[in-house]
């Protein structure tokens, strides 16, 4: 007998007929002898009306409220969804973030699980239920309800898992596992039946979607044996875990993409200590993450150029920063740009091998695809390049590291 925590996002609950088709795969895993909880995002598209309904109703919200009404999405199909297996004569019922409860802190909108006590769960499994959690939510210790950030329930699963060191923890969904690089965009593209935490961790914050980035991170604190699979296949998934030694290793695992991306340059900065942290420091102060980052090295004019990316979403409030403090910095031009995208190859094997980097600056060459910032980190090789060229690099990168065979 397994604890299993099985998750199923919005696609998967979509509507009633879906949500009984999930029911009689819960009724598979209790039928095996298995103790399972639950984990269900809102349905389809929910998520986003019922953001619609707050903007229509004010353009100067509380967050805390917000987050009330974004909870009711997942609510609703964690009772829909425990209907479902009582008329399938099993025992199950619905647990709201609060009930269980799930503490985070009080950031709305993106908050941080803290603790999850596990004995109420654990009383009413013992008396035979199913439990049905709400994801994406929790509750601070002021007492109000909190929303984990977009795609949130990855993380309520993860966490669930980890807290009550379930056997495994499944993410169904509507694709069938992880893959190589974004089928819809290279048809070659291959499920991979096992990727370790890091390269998915480096995927996911990359601009794969598959799984919310946070909770791949907690997966791999936690040693959370996590799969993907598919909510409308019967198909293995894809593993991920720890690294197993003498697997055979293709030189990279994974290529991601992210249109989300903007440009910045900031031209002729007086060169002088302290110009990176006034810049940065004051876009840290309003949450916008830097991710790229290019300093031209100034030669004796005494001035530099700083080019760094940040996400799309965050250009109109980065350039109202930036312009404040231009009289503190001193630099000459701000200039910005859209129309750009970050290619991303990851794979462990960076680590051990060399000439990755060259293929793959040699594969955009060979392209006539301009290469604007670079970036690394051990395990992985990012590139800055118009948009107009993302679907050519990702073939021709796919192609180049045998991704396709
Ligand atoms: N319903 C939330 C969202 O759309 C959380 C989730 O689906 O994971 O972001
Ligand atoms: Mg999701």
């Amino acid at each position: 007998m397994e604890l299993v925590v099985l998750k199923f996002g919005g696609t998967s609950v979509a509507d009633v007929p879906q949500i009984k088709k999930i029911a009689l795969k819960i009724k598979g895993e209790v039928d095996q002898g298995n103790k399972v909880i639950v984990v269900v995002s809102a349905m389809s598209g929910v998520t986003n009306n019922l953001i619609d309904l707050v903007n229509q109703t004010s353009k100067n919200f509380s967050l805390s409220e917000h987050d009330v009404v974004l909870s009711t999405g997942e609510q609703i199909t964690s009772a829909l969804l425990s209907i479902a297996l009582e008329e399938l004569s099993l025992k199950a019922r619905s647990w709201m973030g609060w009930q269980v409860p799930i503490v985070s802190d009080n950031t709305h909108g993106k908050a941080v699980i803290k603790d999850i006590k596990t004995s109420n769960i654990m009383g009413s499994i013992k008396k035979g239920y199913i439990a049905i959690v709400s994801g994406f939510q929790g509750i601070s210790e002021d007492n109000r309800i909190t929303t984990l950030g977009r795609g949130g329930s990855d993380t309520t699963a993860v966490a669930l898992a980890a807290a009550f060191s379930a056997d495994r923890c499944d993410i169904y969904t509507d694709v069938d596992g992880v893959y190589t690089t974004d089928p819809r965009i290279v048809k070659k593209a291959k499920k991979l039946d096992f990727i370790t935490y890091e390269e998915m961790l480096e995927l996911a914050s990359q601009g794969a979607k598959v799984l919310q980035t946070r909770s791949v991170a907690l997966a791999m604190k936690y040693n959370v044996n996590l799969r993907v699979l598919s909510s409308f296949a019967n198909v293995p998934g894809t593993l991920i875990a720890e690294e197993r030694g003498n697997m055979e290793k293709s030189e990279i695992s994974g290529i991601a993409h992210s249109l989300n991306e903007a440009k910045i340059t900031l031209s002729d900065i007086p060169d002088q200590p302290g110009q990176a942290a006034n810049i940065f420091g004051a876009l840290a102060d309003f949450s916008i993450n830097v991710d790229m980052i290019v300093q031209s090295s100034s030669i004796n004019h005494g001035s530099t150029d700083m080019t760094f990316t940040i996400p799309e979403t965050d250009l109109l409030m980065a350039e109202k920063v930036i312009k404040k403090i231009k009289g503190n910095i001193g630099f000459k031009k701000f200039t910005s740009e859209t129309n750009v995208v970050k290619i991303s190859i990851v794979g462990n094997a960076m680590r051990s091998q060399s000439g990755i980097a060259k293929t793959m600056f040699q594969t955009l060459a060979k392209n006539h695809i301009n290469i604007q910032v670079i970036s690394t980190s051990e395990i992985k090789i990012s590139v800055l390049i118009s948009s107009e060229y993302y679907e050519l690099a990702m073939r021709s990168l796919h192609l180049a590291f045998n991704l396709d065979k």
